[in-house]
């Protein structure tokens, strides 16, 4: 069929789960003109991930919406390990905190995917007008690869289907549970959407085929991203696979309101029965608690999908109500259920040309356990989604986009890896004495525990050296001057007051994802009048019409819009007047006068404090150190608070000049 429209667009997204979303929220903020398309007919409601690690936190807060997850989340504070005694009888062994302590000002929470879902599409809406178009498939794909490297071209083409009712929504059986006190509850089909149940994206393409000519639009697109999830189709175009381990799980979930006699209830649990397996109980919101089962091991080498009509949630029930003996458990209501099969895989490309992007589920598979699947996918495509921006803005040249895949292939790499240690532990039975080989000795199953959780809050992530990480190479960075902050690792966050009104603010909170790069001043002392003279001729430079700040900047745009110059200095608040500080660092604009909002102080607050940045952060306050930050808040270099020179080689190895007529420093403020 001849598609009757056209469409031109910077960025076309298949899927509109957590990983898509992300991304559409971001280029909604940056401005950058977005499609997104999911073949279902509606969002999902309820079930399926629900962990967020404090990094997807810190995130959300960016784009100003953690509140409301902050709000309607259970908060998970303590883990319980439960093992056998001598007797066989479990028994609380340890309690361990579930987030580490410090390592970011938020915890790990429990929100179902459908209301977070809910937040991003509400933000969309609300910065960009941009809405999730459902029941619309892709169907055919093609890209002209000689004119890939031609940022301003549009080599991708996409032909978009739109589906009827009954295509877009699967049907959906409901299934009967009996309690013990002999109450029948109706429960939806949890199978639905598992990949249990085969994907029907071939089977809705050839359905379409005939009958739906006059419902076709030709997406012309410089860029592609496949967030379609674990079938993913985008993937399939691309001619890219997923590899890894062949061996699959497959995990029971339960969503309930447990009604039981078992003290743990409402902390998170790893229960080792002596013989009957293991169940991790997870405290959620509304009342509810979900139990992960895994419930057998297959092997589908032929690739066939293992059979799965005997699952029910009474299966699952009963699977926990033998692990948890003597404890009992049951429930009158079942929220949802389901069963999926993990494969530990990774993809073996996550980009092609830097064109097409893969992210999510879509590049990498694996365990429920560390409630991780929902968090990385996210966090793939707020690494993608500034980068696209810039590069389709100009400010960046295309090379950054290499970075996507040298960045996220290796997190997923790493947390296959991770998934893979944990699943042996946690699956295993337990050691019954030190002699026994082919038991999980308990103690081991803690510390990996207690590592994991590192790896799992999100925090550790490291990049490695690239034009946009100043590690080693061509840019010298000076990591000694801020000995506690990581080159390559997000920004930590410590409590600073505002100059010009003395609020408190954590310095997170001031790196919010609007697309802006940021240099952040740590000056020496300011009532010492060297350090003042060097914050003068910083100030002088950055001033310059061909300074790094003012050559970036498109003309006409706000001086902050792409690099923005924050300021902490070591006080006190009292010692120096906000005007003192030279322009730069608080820039004038007409209509809004001075900026107030640029330059803060580590001090003590009236109410919250003393956030003690300069110590938390390794700076010492008679030398200072400057900091350049990226748009999604990991550090990219270290060096002088003063070294002009090094920054501008920074900028100079990727971003664009806007040859801007100067002088233009004026306009909107932030
Ligand atoms: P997805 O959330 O899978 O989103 C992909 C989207 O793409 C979907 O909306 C889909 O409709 C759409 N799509 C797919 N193909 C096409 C196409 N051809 N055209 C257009 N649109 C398409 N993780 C946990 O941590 N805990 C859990 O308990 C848990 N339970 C899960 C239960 C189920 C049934 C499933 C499927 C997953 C579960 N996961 C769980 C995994 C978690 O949901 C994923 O890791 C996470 O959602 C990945 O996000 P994503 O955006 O990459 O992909």
């Amino acid at each position: 069929s001849v598609p009757t429209r056209e469409d031109h667009v910077d960025v076309l997204i298949v899927g509109a789960g957590p990983a898509g979303l992300m991304l559409s929220t971001w280029l909604s903020r940056c401005g950058i003109k977005t499609r997104i398309v999911d073949k279902r007919g509606t969002k999902i409601f309820n079930g399926q991930a629900d962990g967020l690690q404090c990094r997807t936190l810190e995130i959300f807060d960016s784009f100003d919406f953690a509140q409301r997850v902050w709000r309607e989340s259970n908060h998970m504070i303590e883990i319980c390990l439960w093992n056998p005694d001598e007797n066989g009888t479990i028994r609380r062994s340890s309690r361990i905190p579930d987030t580490i302590p410090g390592i970011s000002r938020f915890q790990q929470v429990v929100l179902h995917q459908g209301r977070i879902e809910r937040f991003f599409l509400d933000t969309m809406k609300e910065h960009g007008n941009l809405t999730v178009e459902r029941g619309v498939l892709p169907v055919s794909f093609q890209f002209d690869e000689t004119k890939a490297g031609d940022f301003d071209d549009y080599p991708i083409s996409v032909e978009l289907r739109t589906l009827s009712d009954e295509e877009s929504t699967p049907s959906q059986r409901q299934q009967h549970h009996k309690s013990v006190d002999g109450q029948e509850t109706t429960v939806n089909d949890g199978l639905f959407r598992s990949n249990l149940v085969a994907d029907d994206t071939d089977d809705l393409i050839r359905l379409t085929e005939a009958n739906h000519a006059d419902q076709t639009e030709l997406i012309k697109a410089k860029f592609l991203v496949g967030c379609d999830g674990a079938h993913s189709w985008v993937r399939r175009q691309a001619g890219f696979k997923l590899e890894g381990d062949s061996t699959d799980y497959i995990w029971g979930v339960l969503d309930i309101i447990p009604i039981t006699d078992f003290p743990d209830i409402r902390h998170r649990c790893a229960i080792h029965s002596a013989s009957e397996g293991s169940v991790m109980v997870i405290p959620r919101e509304n009342k509810l608690v979900r139990l992960y089962i895994q419930l057998l091991a297959t092997n589908h080498e032929n690739g066939s999908k293992a059979d799965r009509s005997w699952i029910t949630p009474s299966i699952i029930l009963q699977s926990a109500q033998r692990i948890m003996h003597p404890y009992k458990l049951d429930y009158t209501y079942c929220d949802w259920w389901t069963a999926y099969q993990i494969g530990q895989r990774v993809g073996d490309n996550f980009s092609l040309r830097e064109r097409v992007f893969l992210a999510g589920d879509a590049v990498h598979t694996h365990s429920p356990k560390a409630g991780q699947g929902m968090n990385v996918s996210m966090q793939d495509t707020y690494n993608l989604g500034w980068k696209l921006a810039h590069v389709v803005k100009g400010y960046s040249e295309g090379s950054i986009l290499k970075t996507y895949q040298s960045e996220r292939k290796m997190i997923a790499q790493d947390l296959i890896a991770f998934d893979h240690r944990f699943s042996r532990l946690f699956s295993g039975r337990p050691a019954k004495d030190i002699m026994d080989e082919e038991g999980v000795s308990m103690e081991e199953f803690q510390n990996a525990f207690e590592k994991g959780n590192e790896f799992a809050s999100g925090i550790a992530v490291n990049y490695g050296a690239s034009p946009i990480i100043a590690k080693e190479g061509q840019i010298i960075s000076k990591p000694q001057l801020a000995t506690k902050i990581d080159i390559g690792k997000r920004m930590p966050s410590f409590k600073v007051l505002n100059q010009a009104d003395a609020r408190p603010w954590h310095l997170q909170e001031l790196l919010k994802s609007n697309g802006r790069w940021r240099v952040i001043v740590f000056p020496g002392r300011l009532t010492e009048p060297s350090n003042m003279q060097r914050m003068q001729m910083l100030g002088k430079r950055l001033e310059e019409p061909d300074s790094f700040v003012q050559r970036y900047t498109p003309p006409g745009q706000s001086i902050d819009s792409v690099i923005e110059i924050l300021t902490v200095h070591p006080g006190p608040r009292a010692g120096i007047e906000l005007l003192d500080i030279p322009e730069a660092f608080h820039p004038y604009h007409s209509d809004i006068g001075w900026d107030y909002w640029k330059v803060y102080v580590d001090d003590e607050s009236y109410h919250e404090g003393h956030g003690q940045a300069f110590a938390n952060y390794g700076i010492d306050p008679s030398r200072g150190a400057s900091v350049i930050v990226r748009p999604d808040q990991y550090v990219s270099w270290v060096g002088e608070m003063d070294d002009y020179e090094e920054m501008s080689r920074f900028f100079a190895g990727f971003m664009r000049q806007q040859f801007a007529a100067k002088g233009a420093v004026d306009g909107a403020g932030s």
